[in-house]
């Protein structure tokens, strides 16, 4: 599943190459699991609509949206409405020529006054495809601004392995399994430690690790251990750089005791038993 750095990066190669463009018309595949608006709604609110902005908010893809004329109504579309894109398991958003093949399992083309096409691709149909009208906001803090003492307040009186708290999207927005192994090793903390006796020092230290592993994430264009790839098609190649994730039983490349793998908060959970405490 992509995580946080994957959707930043998905996220700026499409803003690149699509900010400023207008939506000049909208196809959907009416897939019923794809759409959390109806495929109505989404046409009507893109259709004529200028793309502003695109970002990401926690590992939602977020579109921000104008019209030429200012208000002309209180329906989405009218100035601030927003097109959503959350990946799921297998989502790609991709910027494509129309002559390119349009790829199966395509659930969205949005034809751009630029000539190319913005194209949502999802074989297995977890990714989600929604316009609002509010600000999207997320569920939880954003994890690459959240200040110390913020973060360190997160997780106050918190009973749960502090890697489900990292998990918890409530708390943390983005956050996913791999960045959650790497950050806690770099911190060097114990995936089971209970959130809540953590010490300000290590708190402090794991804010760092998460910041550092998910800029360092972003520089090499996000991991790519699923079929995730970019608005280019380029896979990214964090996974070269994992330290833990992914890695039982091979040597920590800071000590050479075996990485051990194990279960927490029905996760898998890669950990260095000698560095991390
Ligand atoms: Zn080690």
């Amino acid at each position: 599943m992509p995580e946080l750095p994957e959707v930043e990066t998905v996220a700026n190669g499409v803003h690149q190459r699509v900010h400023g463009q207008t939506i000049v018309s909208v196809w959907t595949s009416n897939k019923p699991q794809t759409f959390k608006s109806s495929p109505e709604e989404i046409a009507e609110v893109l259709t004529g609509a200028r793309i502003d902005r695109v970002h990401r908010v926690g590992k939602t893809i977020v579109a921000d949206l104008s019209r030429k004329g200012g208000t002309k109504s209180a329906r989405p579309g009218s100035p601030g409405a927003q097109f959503l894109v959350h990946l799921g398991m297998t989502g790609r958003l991709l910027v494509s020529s129309p002559e390119t093949e349009v790829p199966a399992h395509t659930h969205a083309i949005l034809t751009l006054s630029g000539g190319k096409e913005l194209r949502f691709v999802d074989a297995r149909r977890f990714g989600r495809l929604s316009v609002t009208t509010e600000v999207y906001g997320g569920p939880g803090q954003e994890p690459l601004t959240i200040s110390n003492e913020d973060f360190i307040a997160l997780f106050r009186n918190r009973k749960t392995p502090i890697k489900a708290a990292l998990l918890n999207q409530s708390l943390l927005h983005g956050v996913g399994n791999i960045y959650a192994d790497e950050a806690l090793f770099h911190a060097g903390i114990r995936p089971r430690r209970q959130a809540g006796r953590l010490t300000r020092d290590e708190l402090m230290r794991l804010r760092a690790a998460l910041v550092k592993v998910l800029k360092h994430a972003i520089k090499l264009g996000g991991s790519s251990v699923s079929d995730y790839v970019d608005a280019e098609g380029v896979a990214g190649f964090f996974q070269l750089h994992h330290r833990v994730y992914s890695r039982t039983g091979q040597p920590c490349r800071t000590c050479t005791t075996p990485i051990e793998r194990i279960v927490v908060g029905g996760r898998s959970t890669h950990f260095c038993p000698t560095c991390q405490k």
